[in-house]
């Protein structure tokens, strides 16, 4: 499979945010997301076999933990992705993967703790969530919605109120979208949507959700790969 980086950090986002984490990131993806921060993953990276990845996720956490296949978008790859994932399960390991939603969640081991973005109009790519993955989630995954306006966030509470997505999944995170420039400071001030506007909005409203901030990003230098 081609791949970009295997690492280990803390996990930035989702219900899992703070543990300990390997990060298997893969190469390439289909979307354009207008505030894509993994621009770097479109091209190149370097053919690994299953073997090989699984070796580098042991060498970096021989005692299980969590793994995350995370792209780019990991099921462009599905044919060497699915049997990645079985295989670090049965090695022990809590597998998450994180993927756009337009790609079909079906072939993806049930076990798997599944991060899947619902894009929003102002991504560029709103419309390209499949409808159908609806049915592949369960109490165990998470729905994430990256915001970058008040346009977007009532595009999420109008979707997480009408898929009833609080009795679906584990989470439903609404996070604001991080400038593709930030540099330096690490703070609010990158967001494209204030967190505070965001709060608000979201308590006004009664919404059974998550707010999300992209931790790694508050304590390494926001544009820093490999983090
Ligand atoms: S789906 Fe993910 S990797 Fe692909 S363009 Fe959008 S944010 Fe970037």
């Amino acid at each position: 499979m081609q791949i970009i980086e295997i690492y280990k950090s803390l996990q930035g986002e989702s219900s899992y945010t703070g543990l300990p984490c390997v990060f298997v990131r893969t190469a390439g993806c289909n979307l354009r997301c207008v505030w894509c921060d993994s621009e770097y993953t479109f091209k190149g990276g370097q053919r690994m076999s299953r073997n090989e990845v699984e070796r580098e996720v042991w060498k970096l956490s021989p005692d299980g933990g969590l793994v995350e296949i995370t792209g780019g978008e990991p099921l462009l790859q599905e044919g060497e992705v699915v049997p990645l994932m079985e295989n670090l399960l049965v090695k022990g390991y809590t597998v998450l993967i994180e993927t756009s939603g337009e790609r079909l969640l079906n072939k993806v081991p049930e076990p798997v703790v599944k991060i899947v973005d619902v894009k929003c109009p102002h991504s560029g790519e709103g419309g390209t969530f499949r409808l159908e993955n609806l049915q592949y989630l369960t109490t165990r995954d998470e729905l994430k919605f990256v915001l970058a306006s008040r346009k977007d966030y009532e595009f999420a509470r109008d979707f997480i109120r009408e898929h009833d997505l609080s009795a679906r999944v584990a989470s439903a995170i609404l996070s604001p979208a991080f400038r593709k420039d930030a540099a330096g400071a690490r703070d609010v001030s990158h967001c494209l949507l204030d967190p505070r506007d965001l709060a608000e909005w979201m308590l006004a409203d009664g919404l059974h959700a998550r707010l999300g901030l992209q931790i790694h990003k508050f304590i390494w230098e926001p544009s820093r790969k490999g983090v």
